[in-house]
């Protein structure tokens, strides 16, 4: 088989050129980094177990209407998505104080917020992904008014659904990190989710114990990241009990 051609390399993914035009594959890699690529370390299985999740999540925004860069999933590492023009823009939209807004404002770290917070931060690593409003993304271009609107609009839509989502499964969104994409068809443009959606990008705590079950457990060093990531996939009923080699999907690739 030809070799793929790489498009892009990040932290824990990988982009390949897709088998179609206007299609990518994303391979999910086991690195984590935090701090602002500081820290840096391989978990293993990590990448299947977000490839599975993702898609997952990706799929059930899907069926109530909320567009994403999804296709399909090939196999354990990879996924098919649309090739869309990333809008230069992390989403957090927080339910409970934690991270960095706990320390901006000195909040009791799980201590729920009046309302959902949303917060705008530039994707770039050289400037440590600065905190920024809709005036710098609009006076700069990075987004429309038209364009952040929709934005808004999703990401408090896809909030509200995860809550509910992961409530039910005993899990509490403390807050999540969204990436949005400009996906062209003919002369018409559409905002839909891209990146992925996963333990990396979102915070999730046990409902009960509040045990933190997402990539905190890498940014603290509390430990057992792998067996947190899986008992989320476990909790969405995702992953066979025996752990994610059951994943139907090529050997090789793992
Ligand atoms: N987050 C992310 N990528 C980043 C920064 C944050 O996915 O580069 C996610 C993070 O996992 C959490 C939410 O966004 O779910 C809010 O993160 P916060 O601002 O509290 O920053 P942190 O404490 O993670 O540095």
């Amino acid at each position: 088989m030809a070799r793929r051609r790489q498009v892009y390399e990040g932290k824990a993914k990988i982009l390949y050129e897709g088998p179609e035009p206007g299609t990518l594959i994303q391979y999910f890699k086991d690195d984590a980094t935090a701090f602002n690529n500081k820290k840096h370390a391989v978990i293993t299985g990590k990448g299947v177990l977000n490839n599975r999740i993702s898609e997952y999540l990706m799929i059930k925004l899907g069926e109530i209407g909320i567009p994403t860069h999804f296709l399909r999933r090939l196999n354990m590492r990879e996924q098919l998505i649309k090739e869309v023009e990333i809008i230069p823009l992390e989403v957090v939209v927080r339910n409970v104080a934690a991270g960095s807004l706990a320390q901006r404002f000195a909040l009791e770290e799980g201590s729920p917020l009046p309302r959902s917070i949303v917060e705008y931060y530039y994707k770039n690593d050289q400037l440590g992904d600065p905190m920024v409003t809709e005036e710098h993304i609009t006076a700069f271009g990075w987004a429309t008014y038209q364009e952040l609107d929709e934005i808004l609009n999703l990401s408090l839509r896809i909030n509200d659904y995860l809550l509910g989502l992961f409530t039910g499964a005993g899990l509490r969104l403390v807050d999540l990190k969204l990436e949005f994409g400009r996906l062209w068809e003919d002369e018409d443009m559409r905002i839909v989710v891209a990146d992925e959606l996963s333990p990396d990008n979102m915070r999730l705590w046990d409902a009960r114990t509040n045990e933190r079950l997402d990539k905190d457990r890498f940014r603290r060093d509390l430990g057992n990241v792998q067996e947190g990531y899986a008992e989320i996939a476990r909790r969405l009923g995702i992953l066979p009990e025996a752990g994610p080699r059951d994943l139907k999907g090529p050997e090789a690739i793992q």
